[in-house]
């Protein structure tokens, strides 16, 4: 149902935001044949433009980056200390992998005090992102050979399959990479309304920075943000707090922290869908942003604005999980959307 092998590449591939290259690279290789023409702005996001029948433009982004950190100190010892890029939960960093991107990679652990040795206190405190350190196990001496503050720090976790799910790093946002390949693909030789732009953005985890120019220098008259939300339908949620459940579709984002959606693009939305046999959940997400909101209020007029999201429990943590039916029914939803945007009526 799903292309897992490309997912799993592209899952795993790193790209701090700032430093996308790698993803940059592989995007672009997987892009190429499909698209009329190709560019790299100057902030680094990559675009694949498709031509339309009628000059209109349409923008769809999905941000390569991931939540990552950033080298900051190496003590006399060795260890690394770190900044965030973007916004980690301190808790799920205990025992984690990650890879230090210097001279070449290494791969190191993210260390905290023993349990043996916590007091009380510290026990029942949570933890924050300084009781961290990076470990690298090797000598000082090699570790500033190789290493060197500014270096990006991604986290190290392979994709896997896990019952009608995958499960493993940077879902959020490689899942939607990986389906605006796949929309690129399947629209592949068909003629399309406007003129459809796939942007690969930048830095979007350290505040939609790479859409933000993007849509300033693109303009589109319609833009839709690709990106994960939450999925809280675990043990201990209340049914109001969700927001999405696993495996119940793809989610029309109604509204988040960062955008109220044009209700003409939430309804063209829901209506294609529903057209399309497409099962879909609406989203509303009380924090976070996305690239959409970037979007809806660059260039010269604004856009209609609107967003696709993909239901990802466990969200912005090593082991976050997407279910494989709302990936495919997201690139459904997402290729019809492009195809009849002139076929609705989007007067005010
Ligand atoms: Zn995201």
């Amino acid at each position: 149902m799903i292309d897992f092998p490309l997912l799993k590449l592209i899952s795993e591939t790193p790209g701090a935001p700032g430093f996308e290259h790698q993803i940059r690279n592989l995007v672009k290789s997987e892009i190429k044949d499909l698209v009329d023409e190709m560019y790299i702005d100057s902030m680094g996001s990559l675009i694949g433009v498709r031509k339309g029948k009628s000059d209109k433009r349409v923008l769809v982004a999905a941000h390569m980056d991931e939540i990552s950190f950033m080298v900051t100190h190496i003590d006399d010892e060795g260890f690394i200390r770190f900044h965030p890029l973007g916004g980690f939960d301190p808790k799920t960093l205990t025992a984690q992998r990650v890879i230090v991107h210097g001279k070449k990679d290494v791969i190191g652990v993210m260390g905290s005090k023993p349990v043996h040795l916590m007091t009380t206190d510290e026990k029942n405190k949570m933890v924050q992102l300084r009781d961290y350190f990076i470990d690298v196990g090797m000598p000082v001496a090699q570790v500033k050979e190789l290493i060197s503050v500014g270096d990006p720090i991604t986290r190290e976790r392979e994709l896997i399959v896990m019952g009608d799910c995958v499960n493993g790093k940077s879902l959020d946002n490689r899942v939607s990479v990986y389906i605006l390949i796949e929309a690129l693909k399947a629209l592949k030789g068909k003629e399309i309304p406007y003129d459809f732009y796939a942007a690969f953005t930048v830095q979007e985890e350290v505040g939609l920075r790479g859409a933000f120019n993007a849509a300033g220098h693109i303009d589109p008259d319609f833009g839709i943000g690709l990106d994960t939300t939450i999925a809280y339908d675990t043990p201990g949620a209340l049914p109001y707090e969700m927001v999405t459940k696993l495996g119940a579709g793809t989610a029309v984002k109604i509204m988040d922290a960062s955008i109220i959606c044009d209700p003409r693009m939430t309804s063209y939305m829901k209506s294609t869908a529903a057209k399309h046999n497409i099962t879909y959940q609406a989203e509303i997400l009380p924090a976070g942003g996305t690239d959409t909101a970037a979007i809806q209020r660059q260039g010269a007029k604004g856009s209609i604005a609107g967003a696709i999201s993909i239901p990802v429990r466990h969200i912005h943590q090593s082991i976050e999980m997407a279910h494989m039916e709302d990936i495919a029914g997201t690139i459904a939803l997402l290729t019809a959307t492009i195809s009849e945007l002139d076929k609705w009526n989007w007067e005010l």
